[in-house]
C-alpha cells in the first residue's frame, strides 16, 4: 500500500474547528498506526533522497516529522520554534495563518553555511507558515532543498504561494 492510501484511510476531517467554517483536518490517527507512520516518514525521506543535509520541522507536528525522517535518512535536524521559546541569537518572520497570525523562529550557526534543508510539516493550507520557514532558511545561509508535507489542502492555493520550491505532497484534496 502506499503512503497516500494509509493518509486517505486514515485521516479525520472536523467541521467548524477551531473555529466557524473551519474544516480541520486531523492526521493524528495517522501518525497513531504504526505502519502508516512508517509509510509516511519513508515516502518524505525517499522524495529528496540524496539532495539534503538537514530537515527543519515546523512546531508542533513538524518535530514528529522531521526527528523520523532526520533519522532515517542520517541527517541533521532543526526546529523551526513559534515566537519567543528560542534563546541566543534567533532570526525571526511574520506571517499570517488561515485563522491569525503568528511569528516563527530559528537559531542561527548550527549548520554549515549552504547546507541544503528539505522543510516538514504536516499540512500545507495557505502557504504562510512553509513560506515563512524558507524565509528563515534562506537568511540563515541554508539551501532550500524542497517542501515536504503529509496533506496539501489545494483549495488554499498554498503551492502558489511558493513559487518554484519543489512541494511534495503525499496527499492533495
Ligand atoms: P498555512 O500557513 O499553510 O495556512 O497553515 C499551515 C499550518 O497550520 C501548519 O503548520 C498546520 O499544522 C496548520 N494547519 C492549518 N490547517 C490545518 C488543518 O486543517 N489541519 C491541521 N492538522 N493543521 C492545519
Amino acid at each position: 500500500k502506499s503512503a497516500a492510501s494509509y493518509v486517505e484511510a486514515l485521516l479525520a476531517s472536523y467541521p467548524d474547528f477551531p473555529k466557524p467554517d473551519i474544516l480541520f483536518r486531523d492526521l493524528n490517527p495517522v501518525f497513531a498506526d504504526a505502519v502508516a507512520f512508517r509509510a509516511i516518514i519513508d515516502d518524505l525521506a525517499d522524495q529528496h533522497r540524496g539532495r539534503f543535509d538537514a530537515v527543519a520541522g515546523i512546531e508542533a507536528r513538524g518535530f514528529l516529522l522531521a526527528a523520523a525522517v532526520g533519522y532515517a535518512a542520517n541527517v541533521a535536524v532543526l526546529a523551526v520554534r513559534k515566537g519567543g521559546k528560542l534563546p541566543g541569537t534567533v532570526l525571526t518572520e511574520e506571517y499570517e495563518l488561515e485563522y491569525g497570525s503568528a511569528r516563527l523562529e530559528l537559531e542561527i550557526g548550527q549548520l554549515p553555511a549552504g547546507s541544503r534543508v528539505l522543510i516538514l510539516d504536516d499540512v500545507l493550507a495557505t502557504g504562510g507558515t512553509i513560506a515563512a520557514t524558507s524565509r528563515l532558511i534562506d537568511r540563515a545561509g541554508y539551501t532550500l532543498t524542497g517542501v515536504g508535507v503529509v496533506l496539501e489542502l489545494t483549495d488554499l492555493h498554498g503551492r502558489e504561494r511558493l513559487g518554484t520550491t519543489a512541494v511534495h505532497a503525499i496527499m492533495s484534496i
